[in-house]
């Protein structure tokens, strides 16, 4: 009996000490970056597709900058457990892009409750199903969460900035109008002066200006620079500080000020760009070597999108999705 009790104690011992010394997470991993304490940055695959995402730690639980695609999602999911056992409790949708978007359903199935401004419900009603539907034929991650259509977020709002004060840390959810999308919405933490900004401003040629409303696109970076942000975390491309966003409007406003001096001039939009099944593909615009981060493939259809604008007189987003 004696022995029996002893061996007993002694594995309980053993156990005891093991978890005590169970070695503390790493702060990081090779993908998920610390920015500070209890703020990751991923930078998405870009071969699949993936936006980047902001893990936020807000005391409770954690908050994860958009929902990305399904698979961008699981590979998130596999990164936080590397770095920290809180649960994901809130998913912010910057806005409703199938990379920012479709893995809503993937996150709160998962127990997550999905937040953005009231923009980005509206915009999927303009383009969804259509949209889901067409992507889900090209990729398996969409098809295989087995839904019709992209789930909405289950909390919106309109007053801004929405607040959400953590036991660790305030946030808050901003949103300034119209650039990228209808319900562009960027997450501000006013302690740590770090900004995410979803694609209303990106560090690299990666401006998709087609649901966009490019001629108040340097408003709307200009009332976020107002913000007192430091650094940038970004919805595609690396991270950075404020010259990320000045350089994203500078880019905007030097393709507003080209493409409107030509309108102006009656010049036909043949003579700007040139079109392949009605999308530019090259463009006689050049801009300034300051803005050349932003100046990639999509440059003749972000030129001729302005143009759009200017002869319909309207946002492209409204050209594309009705008003
Ligand atoms: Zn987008």
């Amino acid at each position: 009996m004696r022995i029996v009790l002893i061996a007993i104690t002694a594995i309980c011992l053993c156990v005891a000490w093991n978890c005590a010394s169970d070695p503390p997470l790493p702060s990081e991993t090779d993908t998920l970056k610390l920015i500070t304490e209890g703020v990751w940055f991923r930078m998405g695959e870009r071969e699949n597709g993936h936006c980047n995402n902001v893990v936020i730690d807000v005391g409770e639980g954690l908050l994860v900058v958009d929902a990305n695609f399904p698979s961008g999602a699981q590979a998130l999911m596999e990164d936080i457990k590397q770095v920290t056992t809180k649960p994901v409790s809130y998913v912010f949708d910057t806005h409703h892009h199938g990379d920012h978007a479709y893995a809503n359903a993937v996150w709160t199935r998962a127990g997550a409750t999905t937040l953005a401004h009231v923009g980005v419900a509206e915009e999927m009603k303009r383009y969804e199903p259509a949209r889901w539907q067409q992507t889900a034929q090209n990729r398996e991650d969409v098809a295989a969460v087995g839904e019709d259509t992209v789930q909405p977020p289950q909390k919106t709002f309109s007053q801004v900035p929405h607040v959400l004060e953590g036991a660790s840390r305030r946030v808050e959810f901003h949103h300034f109008g119209w650039a990228h999308t209808r319900g562009d919405g960027m997450v501000y933490l006013p302690d740590e002066k770090i900004l995410c900004t979803g694609d209303a401003i990106v560090n690299g040629p990666f401006n998709y200006t087609g649901d966009g409303n490019t001629g108040n696109w340097p408003d709307v970076v200009g009332k976020a620079l107002e913000l007192g942000f430091e650094t940038i975390l970004p919805g595609h491309g690396s991270s950075g500080g404020r010259e990320v966003a000045e350089g994203q409007r500078q880019f905007m406003q030097e393709i507003n000020t080209a493409v409107e001096k030509a309108f102006e001039d009656k010049t036909p939009l043949e003579d700007l760009v040139t079109l392949e099944d009605g999308a530019g593909v090259a463009t006689t615009v050049e801009l300034s070597d300051e803005v050349g981060n932003w100046v990639g493939n999509r440059f003749a259809e972000q030129v001729r999108v302005r143009f759009a604008e200017l002869a319909e007189g309207k946002p492209h987003g409204e050209i594309l999705g009705g008003p």
